[in-house]
């Protein structure tokens, strides 16, 4: 036989199919060791055949076989295909997403299991002819076996005395079976009392999600019980014998989120989060691929969860930018998800109580189904959120970064004895320029997005156009010469809080204080049980927590987020300060949120106070319309990077060249085209440059020959990266 086989080595010379002969028992999917080059690498055979063209003096003999059963399955050797035709990826790098890192280099190789009995031979033998009276242990085990009949080797190891069950096996008394483990039998459901009756609103939530063929959009206003609704539907899922997974975004895999999976569904769920060590990734997954356990919970990785007959995937918090990877191999996890979905015959829910306008849009014109959660469980109000104008603080001659109304309220918040969240909306290197007296802020002509200063040349550029404005020196708006760019950061709201109000305790949350592993789960513990009195952060405060004592919550700069250069900022900054100002009042106390702007006239801020979501989607729609922008079109960005300069040059040449002549010959389909240097122009050592188009959305046969340049270039610059992205989230 021949295998086919994608070699792990991630380059794109090598991104092809290598033929090996092979024995008879070669199948799709399992991992392989080959010759390749001078020395033997792991490999996946991807398909299997009797004929090959590689002339029989070429041909090389698989060496070693490292699975006993395929461990790609069908639905994921598809994938693979899907995602390389959908995201331009390597297979390679595929594959390496499908299995824990462990898995690979061939340092984990079994996925077998011990099981022990006890020898025939032993079972209607009085046990104390052959267990010594002292031996109290391996009666115990001994007993325990007789009970059950068999049972996990480690399983025992761990519960009983792994002396007492080395022992026994050695004398024969238990014996050993080698196994592969497909499913241990069904696990029935533990009802747990911490169930609750479901809200009518709820009830027909689940009975909407479990019926519909369409993916549902469950939009659920902050603390409308949407996890409630997803444990209902996993539960159902299980019940018809199925399994389910449950996407969250990382920062929001809590201690608390995990003990509720924890306590609903015991062993049958698999927690994925970036706290394990490889090993217990490794265990967690090979639990999810035996069957053990049937339901993955975990950030966008999870998305690959290797189970079998997914019944339910659930994606909450649905407009979190986390479910876009950024980096190699950057795909897209809603397609993911979808793609499963189908091959499964799987429910699809998605979550947010502030969807993405994308995702409305598709409830919207019926491609989703559309479920609304619209009261608070605990019929709690909205807190209230009261705007206060920066610029009017200037004029009184305030020009710190708290205003008035501010001060006073963290002062009524700590007296109260309550606790407090400030939170400052800051997102990547953005620098826009406004003015400080009247908020103006320097925009676009073409696209609408805000203006980026690049310091270097002293030039205002769009990000998406490459237009270039000379910067301002005063305002064109009211001739003011206060014009400013950069930002505060976290550091500096600490430091003049400590000023202000010296006994109050305060935790900094932020992209410095959360490196070590698990340190933003200790801060939000620490906030939790209340060690401190006021939480200061950034965008990682906004997500789903539920904190009982929380009565104020201060956004400093509302419009940072704003003002970033995306076309997507007014929609992130709606979904920030209502994501934020959900985290006020969610018990018994009443909320208050102070939102500080320098630009209160903004429309965002009008439908953001009176949570009128829809209102704002269909202002934002119509914008996103007329200035043609996804939904209404597909952006692609095609991302050339290499050390010389000048090759990064001629590759972006070679690269935009290409793609106008696609684009003249489709006109009609190819909205827009632009190459520049990227806004940021180096990565380490590399230079980048990017090619920029929105092109007509879902067309595969547009985009399969955008892909196509993209491998001519990397064939043209060996040197050359070349990555293409699909509506990414960040354009520097
Ligand atoms: P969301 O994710 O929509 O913001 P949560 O799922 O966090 O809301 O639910 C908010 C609170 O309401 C949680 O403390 C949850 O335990 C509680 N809850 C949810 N559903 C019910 C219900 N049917 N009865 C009582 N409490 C509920
Ligand atoms: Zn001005
Ligand atoms: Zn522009």
């Amino acid at each position: 036989m021949i295998a086919r086989v994608i070699v792990d080595i991630s380059a794109s010379d090598v991104d092809r199919v290598f033929d090996y002969r092979a024995s008879d028992e070669i199948q799709r999917g399992l991992r392989v060791l080959v010759p390749f080059g001078r020395q033997n690498v792991e490999g996946y055979v991807i398909d299997v055949c009797d004929t090959t063209d590689v002339p029989e003096d070429k041909l090389k003999d698989v060496s070693s076989v490292l699975d006993d059963r395929p461990i790609i399955s069908e639905e994921f050797l598809h994938l693979c295909d899907y995602m390389t035709d959908r995201f331009h990826l390597r297979k390679i790098d595929v594959f390496r997403l499908f299995l824990p890192a462990k898995m690979r280099g061939g340092r984990i190789k079994e996925l077998k299991k011990n099981f022990i009995f006890i020898n025939p031979e032993y079972i209607d033998v009085d046990p104390n002819l052959f267990i010594k009276k002292t031996a109290g242990a391996q009666m115990e085990v001994y007993e325990y076996l007789l009970d059950v009949g068999t049972a996990e080797q480690s399983y025992l190891n761990a519960n009983f005395s792994a002396a007492a069950v080395r022992n026994l096996v050695g004398r024969n008394v238990f014996l050993v079976k080698t196994e592969n483990v497909l499913r241990t039998p069904y696990k029935g459901i533990v009802q747990k009392d911490d169930r609750v009756t479901l809200t009518p609103e709820q009830s027909n939530a689940v009975e909407s999600i479990m019926l519909s063929d369409k993916p549902t959009l469950l939009f659920g206003v902050t603390g409308s019980g949407k996890t409630e609704v997803y444990l209902n539907c996993i539960e159902r899922a299980l019940k018809d014998g199925k399994t389910a997974i449950m996407l969250v975004p990382e920062i929001s895999l809590t201690p608390q989120v995990m003990r509720i999976f924890r306590s609903r569904f015991g062993d049958d769920v698999a927690l994925l989060h970036s706290g394990l060590s490889d090993g217990e990734r490794f265990d967690e997954w090979r639990r999810l691929l035996t069957g053990e356990a049937r339901v993955a919970v975990g950030a966008r990785s999870a998305v690959f969860a290797p189970l079998t007959d997914v019944g339910l995937i659930v994606i909450d918090e649905e407009h979190d930018t986390s479910y876009v990877s950024e980096s190699n191999p950057r795909y897209i996890t809603r397609d993911v998800a979808f793609f499963r979905a189908k091959h499964n015959n799987a429910k699809v829910v998605m979550g947010s109580a502030t969807p993405s306008v994308e995702s409305f849009y598709a409830a919207k014109n019926g491609i989703y189904n559309a479920v609304y959660l619209k009261h608070r469980v605990n019929k709690r109000e909205m807190p209230e959120i009261k705007i206060v104008n920066m610029c009017k603080e200037v004029s009184y001659g305030n020009s710190g970064m708290f205003s008035a109304s501010l001060v006073s309220a963290i002062d009524e918040c700590l007296n109260a004895g309550n606790q407090a969240i400030l939170f400052l909306n800051r997102r990547g290197y953005s620098s826009y320029v406004m003015c400080r007296k009247c908020g103006y802020v320097a925009k676009c002509d073409d696209c609408d997005v805000s203006l980026v200063y690049h310091k270097e040349e002293n030039l205002l550029k769009c990000h998406y156009c490459q237009r270039r404005y000379a910067m301002l020196d005063l305002c064109p708006n009211c001739k003011s010469p206060h014009i400013k760019q950069g930002f505060v950061g976290t550091e500096r709201i600490v430091e003049q809080i400590k000023k202000m109000f010296p006994s109050a305790r305060v935790i900094r949350m932020d992209n410095d204080t959360t490196r070590g592993k698990d340190a933003h789960l200790k801060l939000l513990g620490e906030f939790a049980s209340g060690n401190a009195d006021i939480l200061v952060g950034t965008q990682m405060v906004a997500k789903g927590h539920d904190f009982a004592n929380v009565t104020l919550v201060g956004i400093i700069d509302a419009d940072m987020s704003l003002h970033f250069s995306d076309f997507r900022a007014v929609e992130r900054t709606f979904q920030l300060i209502t994501q934020v100002a959900g985290r006020a009042g969610r018990e018994q106390k009443p909320g208050k949120v102070i939102l500080q702007t320098h630009t209160p006239g903004h429309y965002v801020y009008r439908f953001a106070t009176s949570y009128d979501y829809e209102g704002f989607y269909e202002k934002e729609i119509n914008l996103l319309q007329a200035t043609g922008f996804p939904p209404f079109t597909e952006i692609l960005r095609m991302l050339i990077s290499c050390e010389n300069e000048q090759t990064a040059l001629d590759a972006t040449k070679l690269a935009i060249d290409k793609v106008r002549a696609v684009a003249d010959k489709r006109a009609n389909d190819f909205i827009y085209l632009t190459a520049m240097r990227s806004p940021k122009k180096r990565i380490q050592t590399k230079h980048r440059m990017q090619v920029l188009m929105r092109i007509k959305p879902d067309c595969d046969e547009l985009r399969r020959a955008v892909y196509a340049v993209a491998d001519e270039v990397t064939q043209s610059f060996p040197s050359v990266g070349c990555f293409t992205e699909i509506n990414p989230n960040d354009l520097s």
